[in-house]
């Protein structure tokens, strides 16, 4: 049937959506029974001060370990994670993993570390008890100021229906601060900083990677945290990767930074290692 398609570029098209179709159903059928055979695994990425260059936040980053694939970047199954409803569970694994963390280093250490976590839309239209269990276990870990903080994208904001609002508000009451991720990329309305109760903007890495190249960028920076601090928000910059871009934030008076020049996200081992026992050190001698 092939031969008389020629160059036509369609005989090309239909395999490769039929490929796509398998990858993507192979690639459910594993992410079903990840999280029973523990092939995930969350990384930390450290927040610097910009202030102070101390590290006392961190963001928990998922990776999967995939048995035949290696190591698959959230970008790839996070989407599928959240068109399956599987997102549910993985994010309630995650926010476990990382609270128990955090939890075990104020323990061990006597150092908190407060660990963002990104919370997707899904979870919040479809919460399943996440949020009570969420709040109740907080409690017990004794997380419940400031331990916590979830990361949340702009087009949340947008969704009138789901109660987003009073939920925010409910996290705020239990301890929980708010981070709106991304800031500038999505369906961007300054109103809605007003309205709801967020504690971080986080600038996204396409603005902080041009702050050399491109003018523009840098006065959207600098607005950006002028306006964020008019309105009580702390601003987080992402993906700063080079000395100038963090030396052009301070200037701006930027509050935290976060990118590969500091240090890529690593496991919970080598955060510890790096950062943890040092911090550790520090709270030894002082007292
Ligand atoms: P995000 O929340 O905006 O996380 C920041 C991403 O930027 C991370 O990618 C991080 O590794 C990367 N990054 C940090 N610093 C730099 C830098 O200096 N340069 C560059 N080029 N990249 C940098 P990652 O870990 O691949 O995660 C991608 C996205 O997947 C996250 O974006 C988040 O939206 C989502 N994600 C990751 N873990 C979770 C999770 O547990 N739950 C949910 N719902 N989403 C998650
Ligand atoms: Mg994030
Ligand atoms: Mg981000
Ligand atoms: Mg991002």
């Amino acid at each position: 049937a092939a031969k008389g398609l020629g160059r036509n570029r369609y005989h090309y098209f239909t395999p490769s959506m039929q490929e796509y179709a398998k990858y993507r159903m192979l690639l459910i059928r594993d992410l079903r029974k990840a999280i029973s055979k523990q092939e995930f695994e969350v990384y930390f990425q450290p927040i610097i001060d910009m202030n102070t260059m101390k590290v006392l936040k961190a963001e928990a980053l998922i990776r999967w370990h995939h048995p035949e694939r290696g190591i698959i970047p959230p970008s790839e199954f996070i989407p599928v994670a959240e068109e399956t409803g599987l997102i549910i569970d993985i994010g309630n694994w995650v926010f476990e993993e990382a609270a128990k963390q955090s939890a075990y280093w104020r323990e061990q250490y006597g150092v908190e570390i407060q660990i963002s976590i990104n919370k997707s839309p899904v979870q919040f239209r479809d919460e399943r008890g996440s949020f009570e269990s969420w709040i109740k276990q907080l409690k017990e870990l004794k997380l419940d100021s400031h331990g916590i903080c979830i990361e949340i994208t702009e087009g949340l904001l947008l969704d009138v229906d789901s109660g987003v609002s009073e939920k925010l508000l409910a996290y705020r009451d239990a301890g929980i601060q708010v981070s709106l991720d991304d800031f500038g990329t999505g369906y961007s309305s300054l109103s809605y900083l007003k309205k709801f109760d967020i504690d971080y903007l986080k600038i996204d890495q396409s603005f902080t990677q041009n702050l050399a190249s491109d003018s523009d960028d840098q006065a959207l920076c600098e607005a950006i945290i002028v306006m964020a601090h008019k309105l009580g928000m702390k601003v987080v910059a992402e993906g700063v990767e080079t000395q100038f871009q963090l030396a052009t934030l301070v200037e701006a008076g930027c509050d935290y930074g976060q990118g590969y020049l500091f240090s890529k996200p690593i496991p919970a081992k080598a955060f510890e290692e790096k950062y943890i026992l040092g911090l550790s050190e520090l709270a030894k001698v002082s007292s």
